[in-house]
């Protein structure tokens, strides 16, 4: 028996190819890795007529562990994202999202950023309590907010009800103060608006005041309003540490911060519950390079990294890290995205990058 079995979805687009070069770089790693690869997404509607098949469920539960490839939500109506499903489904109510500079100087936009964005993952807008407009559900709701509201909605509108729970903001809280402690993290930062949304936003903010005082002396906190973050982020981003924040500030800020440091081609995440984790990219499944061997697999890599330091194996993530920050650094065997000009003809392609990292791992 392998020491560890890890689901393994390919995803779709150019999900199979970025996912090839994670595993060949995981492999060089020796670490007696079993993968099981699972259908899911656009792949699977075909055998099993279903976008996350019963099989792949099922996997993900016994293994505890999964990484994927972007997958791509079919445009119409009916398909839920099987991204939000599966965070869902599982309860990985964390997103984590480290952001660091690894491109080198000539290249950075921003030097030296070292931060790590704790979405909540569950909750929010992303709730899907959704009432379209015109159906009698809707109708039904709008008139007993009207009935006891001082503030009217008109008739004529679609509704998405907004839940903040105090067991779901604890909880992501407490996570986002646990890791700065445990990774030596200077600082963390409450990211909200409850200047504005004073009961929901509002209360995910006194939660974090409540849960910052029990690590008082250890680390730094304070809040900001998420429009002068964004702000920030922009101007000084090398002053943020860790910062916590609902689901849909995550969503927003998360992409903005991976465009801080080079794009999502480099932008890893990890979802995390009490006892299931999925790792995965941030970007999707970019279907116009799918099959071409041209994109960065990076972001899928690092996500790896992440798995690998859940699992405990924290040498070999620094091992697998140092080897992508070193052929990123060096600048030759990289893709297209990574190179000054992209159109610069010795970028090289998914696999042959994923090839120097392996090569490097071997020394
Ligand atoms: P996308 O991230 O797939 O692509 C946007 C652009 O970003 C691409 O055209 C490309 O220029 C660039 N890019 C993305 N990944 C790259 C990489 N690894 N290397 C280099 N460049 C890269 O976003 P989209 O076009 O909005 O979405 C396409 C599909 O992916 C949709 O169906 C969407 O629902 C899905 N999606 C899935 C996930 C996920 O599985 N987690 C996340 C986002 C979007």
């Amino acid at each position: 028996m392998s020491k560890y079995t890890v689901t393994l979805l390919p995803g779709d687009g150019i999900g199979p190819e970025v996912t090839q070069a994670m595993v060949k770089c995981v492999d060089a790693l020796n670490l007696d890795i079993k993968w099981e690869s699972m259908p899911a997404g656009e792949n699977a509607l075909g055998e099993y007529n279903s976008l996350l098949p019963e099989v792949t469920i099922e996997s993900i539960r016994k293994n505890k562990i999964a990484i994927k490839g972007p997958i791509t939500t079919p445009v119409g109506k009916g398909f839920r994202s099987i991204n939000v499903t599966i965070r869902q489904m599982f309860d990985l109510f964390a997103c984590v999202r480290p952001i660091k500079t690894y491109l080198p100087d000539k290249l950075a936009k921003y030097k030296n950023i070292d931060l790590v964005i704790f979405r909540e993952n569950t909750e929010d807008l992303y709730a899907g309590i959704e009432f379209e407009l015109g159906d009698r559900k809707t109708e039904k709701i709008i008139a007993e907010i009207n009935a006891m509201s001082d503030k009217k909605i008109s008739a004529e509108s679609a509704v998405s009800i907004k839940p903040i729970s105090v067991f779901g903001t604890q909880r992501i809280v407490r996570a986002a103060f646990e890791y700065a402690v445990k990774n030596g993290r200077k600082s963390v930062n409450c990211v909200h608006k409850a200047n504005i949304m004073k009961f929901t936003d509002g209360l995910f903010l006194k939660i974090f005041y409540d849960i910052a005082k029990e690590y008082e002396g250890r680390v730094e906190y304070w809040d900001t309003i998420v429009d002068n973050m964004c702000m920030q982020l922009v101007k000084v981003p090398q002053n943020y540490d860790v910062l916590v924040m609902e689901n849909l500030y995550g969503d927003i800020l998360s992409d903005l911060c991976a465009g801080l440091v080079g794009g999502l081609g480099l932008a890893a995440g990890a979802n995390i519950g009490a006892d299931i984790a999925v790792f995965e990219p941030t970007h999707g499944s970019a279907p116009k390079y799918a099959g071409q061997n041209k994109v960065n697999a990076t972001a899928t890599i690092l996500s790896a990294v992440l798995m690998l330091r859940h699992l405990g194996e924290t040498k070999a993530a620094d091992i697998l890290e140092n080897a992508v920050i070193k052929i990123i650094q060096d600048g030759k065997y990289v893709t297209y995205d990574l190179k000054e000009d992209r159109n610069d003809p010795s970028a090289v392609g998914t696999q042959e990058m994923a090839d120097a990292i392996v090569k490097e791992i071997q020394g």
